[in-house]
């Protein structure tokens, strides 16, 4: 139910909300200054003071541009690729010699931040990678409705095989309907056994390709840096069975993969571009913070002007810390972005209001 608080309402008819609260009390209503007023209450108030409260319907999708989906304007985009695994089987270390191989590569050979995600080069296209390994990553996004990862690597040590968080990863990627590559890791090791790491997972519905299966296996070490161009490629040639695509000229939207307040740049969000691109200046809003488009950066530290569907990069310019896993938006302008988060602002204060005096309601009835 929409509404207005006391304070708010005060302040557009130029009355102090002491007044207002006082007047209420004649009206045998107890209310704060942070309490929000049904529309009928506001306009029963507003008329004492010859004001005419206007009803708007105000729908935040309103203030979203809207987009016509074309398939001329769809174009390819690399795979957002989360890794999961046992503990200890080498997700943190695969994710890493990944980063370092293509870093190396690259002519600037510069250093990497961690920004939460990051992106390499490979002959059949970019792969973007979500440098936050675990399940539990990957499920409060979920929870949050969004659904980011395109593929799950999943990693097995082939010294250890088929574990508990193993088949509870498959779970969660079969779940969320992600297709899944498996790293069988740590080939370097002596005792590695790939092939009972392949009949392990067979029984769990994961049956290798060479078996007749349609599921890709790469053996791989992230200590010795073995297969891990494979690995990258068939990550790639996976996203053009999937043929993931995105239009890079709407609108942009995105999903918050982390966010922090830093010093001296104010709070910093790492956005994944799913759809559009996202530019330098774009007015910008996710959940209750808005702002501006100041300045981005990629994984590599480099400013960068403009961001394409699947890429992710570092953004200042928002009014705070956003939450991980919300959706992002690019909108006209920046009154249009605050008035949206200001909007959903308004309604969580409302939810929560309610809810304490719902509770209060309950403790009241629990006494007598
Ligand atoms: P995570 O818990 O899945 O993130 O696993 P880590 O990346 O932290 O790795 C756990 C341990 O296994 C560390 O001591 C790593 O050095 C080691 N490790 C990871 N990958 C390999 C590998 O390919 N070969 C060998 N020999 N050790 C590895
Ligand atoms: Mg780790």
């Amino acid at each position: 139910q929409e509404g207005i608080s006391v304070s708010d309402l005060g302040q557009r008819m130029g009355i102090r909300t002491a007044e207002l609260i006082k007047k209420l009390m004649g009206m045998q209503k107890m209310a704060t200054a942070n309490q929000i007023l049904d529309a009928d209450t506001a306009e029963l108030i507003a008329s004492d003071y010859h004001w005419k409260v206007e009803r708007v319907g105000f729908e935040v999708e309103d203030y979203l541009p809207e987009v016509e989906a074309k398939a001329e304007d769809e174009r390819p985009r690399p795979p957002v690729v989360t890794i999961m695994g046992h503990v200890d089987h080498g997700k943190t270390s695969l994710l890493d010699a990944i980063r370092q191989a293509s870093v190396a590569a690259g002519e600037a050979g510069g250093i990497t931040q961690h920004i939460g995600a990051y992106s390499v080069s490979t002959a059949r296209g970019d792969v973007t990678f979500l440098d936050t390994p675990g399940h539990e990553a990957f499920t409060s996004m979920r929870a949050r409705g969004a659904n980011v990862t395109d593929i799950v690597v999943l990693v097995v040590a082939a010294d250890d095989g088929v574990m508990p968080q193993t088949i509870e990863a498959i779970k969660h990627a079969k779940q969320a309907e992600v297709p899944i590559v498996v790293a069988i890791n740590k080939m370097d090791v002596p005792g590695a056994n790939p092939d009972r790491v392949k009949k392990d997972l067979a029984s769990q519905e994961l049956v290798p390709e060479e078996w007749g299966g349609d599921t890709i296996m790469v053996p791989v070490s992230a200590k010795t840096k073995m297969n891990l161009d494979l690995l990258l490629e068939n990550l790639a040639l996976q996203a053009e069975v999937l043929e993931l695509t995105a239009n890079p000229a709407r609108p942009s939207v995105g999903a918050i993969v982390e966010a922090k307040l830093e010093r001296g740049r104010g709070p910093v969000a790492t956005v994944l571009v799913q759809e559009g691109t996202l530019k330098l200046g774009d007015a910008i809003v996710t959940g209750t913070h808005y702002g501006r488009v100041r300045a981005m950066n990629n994984s590599r530290g480099e400013s960068v002007k403009e961001v394409k569907p699947g890429y992710c990069a570092e953004v200042v310019g928002l009014s705070g810390v956003p939450t991980a896993g919300d959706a992002i938006n690019v909108v006209s302008d920046e009154k249009a972005a605050k008035q949206i988060a200001d909007h959903r602002g308004m309604k969580e204060r409302q939810a929560e209001l309610s809810k304490v005096s719902r509770e209060s309601l309950d403790q009241l009835f629990a006494k007598t």
